[in-house]
């Protein structure tokens, strides 16, 4: 019997072990944790709207069957020619093996940006950011520095503004709660090209701005970040920006273990598939998700998001199982339905296939597309369970 491997359990590796899972077809799973986390939602748990267990659901809940395994490693290489990954605690050998370790933050070279600035890059490390900000907010209280509630955020793409969103509907809580004027807190998002959120129509670009500043943020555009000293933001005019929270936004590369293992990868890291998913560098390896350079029938990239990384998960899937059973795999297609961004809990913006949509529809939209998607991944079961976590029912 072939060994199935998968590595990583985010969108793609997740939704690739589901669907073999339903269909008893044994594999492994190597992950770091125990639990899938939802990367589109860490904005949520970096801004406070709830606690760290309501972004997660164990893996087991997802693999039923007792085909299918979970270990607990991080994985360090992949050995092409031995047809073995690499752990820091063991190493797995496969025939078949399904790469979706998803992304790392960018930081394009710029000088001290990763030492001084944090990220969102999974669930730890967006409480880490929540706990930050309270502790500095509290620091406020002793000493009344004002750096302690200054938030620098660098990137106004969908991962700046949606933790921006979040922000302003937590620190006035936050603020109150500690006896802190909240005219006193400054939150700036630095955005380097002259518009924010590019992929949103431009003429809704004005309601986010609106939204957002009304609440007490500042957006600036055409305001690149040059350097990152302890506690200081400096600008491409010359300004520094003193802050006692610095949260980087400003992008994301494919995980570096394809260029390190060496695969053809793109300026981004990401590795070079074929239209089944399969590795241009090895019809053994399937790729899924965000580590994955697919492209269209018009030969344009696909964007490393989450609907196109679940979609992968499950087209790498039957395609396992059809070359397995010696049947023709399926060219990949990704059906894009859009993109929303929230601006908080109840409002939101962005496009349902192609139609602008902004307000409360495309908040009420983004709480629907949660449900959706646990609903993909575990049915009623998930879907009922998680749900109401998730939600905030
Ligand atoms: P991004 O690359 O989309 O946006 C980063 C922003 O940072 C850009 O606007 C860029 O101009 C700016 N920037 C880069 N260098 C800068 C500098 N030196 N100074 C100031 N600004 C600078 O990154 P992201 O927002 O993290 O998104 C990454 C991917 O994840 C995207 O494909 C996105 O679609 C996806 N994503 C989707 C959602 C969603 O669907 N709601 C949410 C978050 C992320």
């Amino acid at each position: 019997m072939s060994k199935i491997v998968i590595v990583g359990a985010g969108y793609a590796g997740v939704m690739a072990a589901a669907h073999l899972d339903r269909a008893g077809i044994p594999f492994t799973v190597v992950n770091n944790h125990d639990y899938h986390y939802f990367t589109t939602l860490l904005h949520e748990a970096a801004g406070g709207r709830g606690p760290a267990e309501n972004y997660q659901v164990p893996i087991k809940e997802v693999l039923r069957k007792d085909t299918s395994e979970l270990v607990i490693d991080e994985i360090t290489g992949v050995d092409r020619e031995k047809k073995v990954v690499k752990g820091k605690a063991g190493e797995y050998a496969y025939d078949y093996l399904i790469y979706s370790l998803g992304w790392i933050s960018e930081y394009f070279g710029i000088k001290g940006l990763k030492e001084n600035s944090m990220s969102i890059t999974n669930l730890d490390s967006a409480v880490q950011i929540r706990q930050h900000i309270e502790n500095e907010f509290k620091a406020y209280t002793q000493d009344h520095d004002p750096r302690h509630l200054r938030i620098a955020l660098g990137g106004a793409g969908l991962t700046g503004i949606e933790l921006m969103g979040e922000l302003v509907d937590y620190i006035p809580t936050l603020c109150a709660s500690l006896g802190i004027s909240y005219n006193d807190v400054d939150m700036q998002c630095i955005e380097a090209m002259p518009t924010i959120l590019p992929m949103v129509a431009e003429h809704l670009r004005p309601y986010v701005f609106e939204t957002l500043t009304k609440k007490g943020a500042r957006l600036r555009t055409g305001t690149k970040i040059m350097e990152v000293t302890p506690g200081v933001v400096h600008l491409d005019g010359g300004e520094k920006v003193e802050a006692g929270t610095i949260v980087w936004t400003g992008g994301v590369r494919a995980n570096p273990l394809l260029a390190d293992s060496g695969f053809t990868v793109d300026r981004r890291g990401k590795a070079k598939v074929n239209s089944f998913l399969q590795s241009t560098d090895d019809d053994h390896i399937f790729i899924a998700g965000d580590s994955a350079w697919a492209e269209d029938e018009n030969g344009k990239p696909y964007p490393p998001t989450a609907q196109v990384a679940e979609q992968m998960g499950a087209c790498v899937a039957h395609n396992l199982a059809a070359l397995l059973a010696g049947k023709p795999m399926k060219n990949f297609k990704a059906s894009l339905k859009g993109t929303l961004c929230s601006l908080g809990a109840e409002v939101g913006v962005g496009d349902a296939f192609g139609i602008p949509i902004k307000g409360a529809t495309a908040g009420l939209m983004k709480e629907g597309s949660k449900i959706k998607y646990l609903w993909e991944l575990g049915g009623v079961r998930l879907a009922g369970d998680r749900g109401k976590n998730v939600m905030q029912l």
